[in-house]
């Protein structure tokens, strides 16, 4: 993307200006044609001065000749610029050299390549350095490798175009190593190879590496910033994203609608709600444009900030939705449990003759198992292949588990499973265990997880989930079996992981973290509460530890998971009366959900937890999802 900016030919178009007058009845020079040809506009004009090229004879001028070629390739018409060319009898370097980079940039490759070969097979002219970063646009990885040898023969291999041209291709083909090469053996860096580069490197996650050339970049425009900004975003680094946002504000550059999609990517994986207001604000005060792409990453932002509100106002103003748009204003929904308005979106948008797509019916399917909604979720699973003739993915096998499996179902979930077509994966299985736990199907549970046990597909999920089927039942022999299967296989547990913002900065809290300056503040406030909604009543929910220790440390365990430390925090440093919202990696586990409920009663504060599957609104003791998640 960035080395297209090194076009080799001037822009061929000047201003607007008067139509070009006739020139039937005066004799046309080369100066004048030059003159009409480099003011051309239009198809027309350019038609207008061929015929007068024709009549005065001068169609095999050279220089005509070509300018005439670009001028039809740029308005797009290769057809005419091919005939010109192929009626050139002698075609100079430029001309060969136009013809070739109007077929790469057409993306007629293989006619781009065959006429370099004529060109060299030809033999009347040498490539110059525009020719070879023409034709290297249209070159497999292969095709680009016997080219830098050519290049090396006519001396051209350290020209900056061929030099950026080679890296770019092999940058985008993977040969990363190489890259690196031609930019080490660079005699100057300038701003296009040196972005081309760094693109490569977060192409490939080396965010480091990307961020150490970007360190040394004396001259920065927005697509370097960008480059840079949206690799943090994509590579789970949202919090670096959002540092260099406000540095590359700091230094004065002005961002556009791309550096806006990564940065609201980054505010939706942080949860961080204030930050993405503040974007959506900067974006409406300076003028960046509003489309749907950046209409759609804004609904995604609020919806996983947790502002449904705010997402349907910003849905609402979008004109001319697309189908992305209402996809994500549905999965929006249907991850806040608001199961009703999803599929009333679905029903909209069907309605309106757009077509849904495979992420669609993962909104709506989730909005079925949020909701319980069994026979509506098997509907919507068979319309999918019948109606719409989209295959399920194993996204949607998974809603399907998910939803038989809280609603019970644990045979028809199984059975589904081992139906599929494709390979069930971990995620999958895991769910079906997890409602094998829900409903205390010991039997199912155990001959699935030994089945992945025995097959070598456990992960630490795996593990746990079945230590606690066993926990459940009281096996304290077989929980410490699995514990130490655990140990021996090198599986460790996720850590989970709650985080908050408070003015403009985002709190992470580990399971038992001491880390934070106000630790000791925190733990006294937890401690407090504890006492407080024990008095309303509240019995911690020890049978979900997994190991067999005494009932008073497994309160500890419990009593310090990060979710809690969060609110805890959350409490302590907002106003009375401010809603708390947490963002935490894995799902809630029950006894932090049945604590924020109280949490939520004695305090009077509105609590937003996002997990990894949903939001829940806790408020005043009781939660959106309705105790179903
Ligand atoms: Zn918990
Ligand atoms: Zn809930």
């Amino acid at each position: 993307m960035s080395s297209t900016s090194a076009s080799p030919f001037p822009t061929p178009f000047l201003p607007p200006h008067p139509p070009i007058p006739t020139t039937h009845h005066h004799l046309l020079t080369v100066d004048r044609a030059t003159f009409l040809i480099d003011r051309i506009r239009s198809v027309d004009h350019t038609l207008q001065a061929h015929a007068a090229l024709l009549r005065n004879n001068l169609h095999h001028h050279p220089v005509l000749a070509f300018k005439l070629q670009r001028a039809y390739s740029s308005l797009g018409h290769l057809e005419y610029a091919r005939s010109l060319f192929d009626h050139t009898p002698e075609p100079t370097i430029f001309s060969w050299t136009a013809i070739i980079h109007a077929h790469s940039t057409a993306g007629l490759h293989s006619h781009a390549l065959l006429l370099y070969f004529q060109m060299l097979t030809d033999g009347t002219v040498q490539p110059n350095a525009f020719t070879f970063s023409s034709v290297l646009k249209s070159c497999s990885l292969t095709q680009s490798r016997a080219l830098h040898s050519q290049a090396l023969k006519f001396c051209l291999d350290s020209d900056p175009y061929v030099r950026t041209a080679l890296l770019d291709i092999y940058a985008r083909n993977g040969d990363v190593d190489s890259a690196q090469h031609l930019f080490d053996t660079m005699p100057v860096k300038n701003l296009v190879s040196s972005t081309a580069m760094m693109t490569c490197h977060v192409k490939y996650g080396r965010i480091v590496h990307a961020r150490q050339l970007f360190d040394t970049m004396g001259v920065r425009d927005v697509v370097c910033w960008n480059v840079m900004i949206d690799g943090y975003a994509q590579h789970g680094w949202p919090g670096e994203s959002l540092d260099l946002f406000r540095q590359m504000l700091a230094a004065k550059t002005r961002p556009n609608e791309v550096t806006m999609l990564s940065v609201l990517s980054a505010c939706a994986q942080l949860g961080a709600l204030e930050l993405g207001k503040w974007v959506h604000s900067y974006m409406e005060i300076n003028g960046i444009q509003f489309n749907v792409q950046v209409g759609t990453a804004l609904i995604d932002m609020y919806c996983k900030c947790g502002s449904l509100d705010d997402a349907c106002s910003v849905f609402d103003k979008i004109v001319n939705k697309d189908i992305v748009a209402w996809n994500s204003m549905i999965v929006g929904y249907a991850m806040h449990g608001h199961s009703q308005e999803a599929l009333e979106q679905f029903s909209q948008l069907c309605c309106l003759g757009l077509r849904p797509t495979d992420i669609t019916f993962i909104g709506v399917l989730n909005a079925c198992s949020h909701a319980g909604l069994v026979e509506e979720g098997r509907q919507f699973f068979r319309s999918m292949k019948d109606e719409y003739g989209i295959e399920p993915k194993i996204e949607h096998y998974g809603c399907m588990v998910d939803l038989l499996g809280r609603a019970g179902l644990l045979e028809e979930a199984y059975e589904l499973v081992k139906s599929m077509p494709i390979e069930p994966d971990l995620v999958l299985w895991g769910s079906l265990l997890g409602a094998c736990k829900l409903h205390k199907n010991m039997n199912l549970g155990e001959t699935i997880a030994e089945f992945l046990l025995d097959k070598g597909l456990a992960n630490s999920g795996t593990y746990i989930l079945l230590s606690n089927i066993y926990a459940m039942a009281g096996k304290w022999d077989a929980v410490g079996r699995v514990r130490t299967m655990m140990k021996d296989s090198g599986v460790q547990k996720e850590p989970g992981c709650s985080s908050i913002e408070v003015n403009n900065k985002i709190h992470e809290f580990f399971a038992g973290d001491l880390r934070h300056p106000r630790s000791k503040e925190i733990y006294l406030m937890l401690d407090e509460l504890i006492g407080l909604i024990k008095a309303h009543g509240y019995l911690p929910q020890t049978e979900i530890v997994l190991h067999d220790i005494e009932e008073s440390e497994k309160e500890r365990a419990l009593g310090v998971h990060s979710e809690k430390l969060a609110i805890a925090f959350g409490l302590i440093s907002t106003q009375p009366g401010t809603a708390i919202r947490i963002v935490k990696n894995l799902r809630v586990c029950p006894d932090c959900h049945t604590v924020t409920k109280l949490i939520s009663k004695i305090t009077g504060r509105k609590i937003v937890v996002r997990d990894r599957n949903r939001f829940h609104h806790f408020v005043d003791g009781s939660c959106s999802c309705g105790d179903y998640w």
